[in-house]
């Protein structure tokens, strides 16, 4: 089994909606996002996905989010903004955009940093 990871990073506010404390009221982060990208063979080249696609593809997906208050866009305009919330869209999407990958890959993990020592993760 093979394993690749691809970090990225955005900027935008949120604010945590049916909670009491200071992340109710609308703040930022720089978010880190890390996709662990897993597989059983590589391509002719030897690579099991190309890093420089990979980072197209989430650079595309976090484009939309980079610079946002994130409370405005969907689906965090019905959906709680938490850093699992983020992480588990920016699964969906990553993992569709995967889904068209030269060589089978599963997209293991998605890894969210709101700071540099809190992350949430999700995976299926
Ligand atoms: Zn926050």
């Amino acid at each position: 089994m093979f394993e690749v990871t691809v970090e990225q990073v955005f900027a935008s506010a949120h604010a945590l909606r049916n909670y009491k404390g200071k992340c109710e009221n609308i703040h930022g982060h720089n978010w880190k996002v890390q996709a662990v990208i897993e597989g059983e063979r590589l391509d002719e080249t030897g690579l099991l996905v190309d890093f420089v696609d990979v980072k197209n593809l989430m650079a595309r997906i976090i484009e939309r989010l980079d610079h946002q208050h994130l409370n405005e866009i969907p689906p965090f305009d019905v959906v709680n903004p938490s850093a699992e919330n983020i992480a588990e869209h920016l699964y969906r999407e990553l993992a569709q955009g995967l889904a068209n990958a030269p060589v089978p890959v599963r997209l293991q993990s998605l890894r969210v940093w709101e700071t540099d020592i809190q992350s949430a993760t999700y995976r299926p």
